[in-house]
């Protein structure tokens, strides 16, 4: 049922938690979640009245509206403090987006939640920044290739002193760099090539834009000393 992507943000799910998955869309996530009893109970969140209706009616269907809410709003604002939900989910949107709903959430929406697992399609360095600045310790992470696009998978945990990252370790992701598993090496092969060819273009430029070649070079450095 799950795709491969949604599959990889399914194994980082801990046995018996309580779970809302922010951005549901179809509430795939949380049935499956269910349905293999690895969460205790689900709220499918979403702002979209569309999604949120249809999901309803299939929870329904499958006979699993006790152990799943459907809940239309606005990011974590579908939680209430007797969830107890102690892991959230945000899937499959940028990571302006993903870091935006969670600036937003409230101290008492976050006050249950031990792990956050988030997969941005694209910003993923902002994410790790959000993570770090908020007390979260990146503890795994996953990289899988799916119909021509390369996600990033990441789970935190709540810690109470904060673990800096390195600038490398923002950009890749510090258990990525580890694991150097053959999609992470082809992923950043490939940003190496990008880089060196736009970094030649730029210094035929009519205006050399020197920032912005020096920042490339700093990339170009890091995913360097990353792929050795
Ligand atoms: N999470 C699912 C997945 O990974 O397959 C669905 C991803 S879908 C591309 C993104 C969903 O997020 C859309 O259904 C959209 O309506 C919802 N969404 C966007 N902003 C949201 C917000 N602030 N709060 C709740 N849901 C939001």
């Amino acid at each position: 049922l799950l795709s491969k992507r949604l599959q990889a943000v399914y194994q980082m799910v801990d046995n018996n938690s309580r779970v809302a998955d922010i951005g549901s869309d179809h509430a795939y996530l949380p049935v499956e979640l269910i349905e293999q009893k690895v969460a205790l109970y689900a709220i499918a969140g979403e702002v979209a009245k569309g999604p949120m209706s249809r999901s309803k009616e299939d929870v329904e269907k499958f006979g699993l509206s006790n152990k799943i809410d459907v809940r239309l709003g606005d990011g974590l604002a579908v939680i209430e403090a007797n969830d107890q939900i102690d892991t959230v989910v945000i899937a499959g949107m940028g990571g302006i987006l993903i870091q935006s709903i969670l600036t937003r959430a409230t101290v008492e929406q976050l006050s249950n939640v031990k792990t956050l697992i988030l997969q941005p399609n694209i910003g993923e360095p902002l994410v790790r920044h959000w993570l770090v600045e908020n007390n979260f310790q990146i503890v795994d992470e996953d990289i899988i290739a799916e119909d021509h696009h390369v996600y990033e998978i990441i789970k935190a945990n709540k810690v109470t002193e904060p673990i800096s990252l390195t600038e490398p370790e923002f950009l890749m992701g510090p258990v990525l760099m580890q694991k150097k598993t053959p999609t992470f090496v082809a992923k950043w092969q490939h940003k190496l090539d990008g880089y060196h060819k736009a970094t030649a273009n730029m210094l035929h430029a009519k205006k050399v834009d020197q920032l912005k070649i020096d920042a490339m070079n700093q990339s170009i450095k890091y995913i360097e000393e990353t792929l050795l």
